[in-house]
């Protein structure tokens, strides 16, 4: 049958996108939220056809665990809280999907997977870009060649946040966001340039920016600016910032052949795509973004259902963390990293 989840976290994400891709998945359903609004927690439950007693908060949150309605947590609450709760629904005996960036440090993703691990339950990070028909033809293109060999890969995701302070905004706070942009936005170009390189890199070399007498970044970065080198020598360069307009979502690969361009690359939808090869652009349309959210879902189904393979698993997250890691150390000690 389908795999119940519980949506804890009713933010601006999780009720615009996870709930409803919830609803339309083939293989998984709403079966409870966790919130810590009743009043709106209500509203939602309502709105998905889920009676009172599958409403919980955090403080009720353990007695889940005797809830059989409920076989996962998608776990969409600010970052600096993913660990504690996603700890927490193993502890209940669910399977986690949990956003990205998974975690605050390296160590936390090693107790998230070690959680994991001891009690036995799936965790999968929310790469959507993964189950995304543009991202996976761009995948597909760079494997067989499409472009030739690679030389550089440039992303970019940016916009310009409005004004806020950390009162007001868990993304400028760092306990809760870390360094900012590159956690949130800025890991859709990490990624992009790791899935369509086919690469690890070798070395990274990075420049922080934080801006003084600004609210917005008392506590996080405005920009970061990162270069990576890969083994094949192909380079990579990832821009991502808060404090730039209009805005960007962007990444080009350059090859001896052929370039590959997509802009907007990671969103919500709206993707573009275009292949130049022998002074011809051919624009590339695989499909319809809007699939990626239910997709992503189903893949968790599909994997407590069927046992098969996460493809964006907790040691994706940990490995992407352990980049960024690398990318502040770089800036803040003004040098290149060796991998
Ligand atoms: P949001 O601010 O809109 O929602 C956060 C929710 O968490 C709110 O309902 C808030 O009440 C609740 N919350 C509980 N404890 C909190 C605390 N101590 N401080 C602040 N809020 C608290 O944020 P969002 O945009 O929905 O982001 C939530 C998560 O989803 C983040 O991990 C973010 O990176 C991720 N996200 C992913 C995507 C994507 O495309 N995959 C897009 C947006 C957000």
């Amino acid at each position: 049958g389908s795999v119940g989840f519980a949506v804890m976290g009713l933010g601006g994400y999780g009720i615009g996108k996870v709930l409803p891709a919830l609803a339309a998945a083939d293989r998984c359903h709403v079966a409870a939220v966790v919130s810590g609004n009743p009043e709106k927690a209500k509203k939602v439950a309502a709105a998905y056809g889920l009676s009172e007693d599958a409403i919980y908060s955090y403080e009720d949150f353990d007695r889940i665990a005797e809830d059989d309605r409920v076989e996962a947590v998608y776990n969409v609450l600010p970052t600096g809280l993913h660990l504690e709760w996603t700890e927490k629904s193993f502890a209940a005996g669910k399977h986690v999907l949990c956003e990205k960036p998974m975690a605050m440090s390296v160590a936390e993703c090693e107790q998230m997977i070690a959680a994991s691990e001891a009690t036995n339950r799936k965790l999968m990070i929310a790469y959507r870009c993964h189950f995304e028909p543009f991202n996976l033809r761009a995948m597909e293109l760079m494997r067989e060649g499409a472009v030739g060999k690679i030389k550089h890969i440039e992303t970019a995701q940016n916009y310009r946040m409005g004004p806020t302070s950390v009162s007001e905004n868990w993304r400028v706070v760092r306990a809760l966001a870390g360094g900012g942009p590159l956690e949130d936005y800025g890991i859709y170009g990490l990624q992009s340039a790791l899935y369509l390189s086919g690469e690890m890199p070798v070395a990274v070399k990075a420049v922080t920016e934080q801006p003084a007498n600004d609210p917005r970044f008392e506590q996080i970065f405005s920009t970061v600016t990162t270069d990576l080198r890969f083994p094949s020598g192909a380079t990579a360069r990832l821009f991502t910032s808060y404090d730039t307009a209009p805005g960007n979502n962007m990444a080009r690969v350059d090859g001896e052949a052929g370039t590959l361009l997509m802009q907007p690359a990671t969103g919500y939808g709206g993707h573009k795509m275009s292949l130049t090869r022998d002074g011809v652009t051919e624009d590339l349309n695989p499909g319809d973004p809007n699939v990626q959210f239910a997709l992503q879902c189903d893949h968790l189904a599909d994997a407590i259902r069927d046992g098969t393979e996460i493809i964006t698993p907790g040691e994706m997250g940990l490995r992407d963390m352990a980049l960024i890691e690398a990318i502040y150390r770089s800036a803040a000690e003004g040098r290149e990293i060796t991998l």
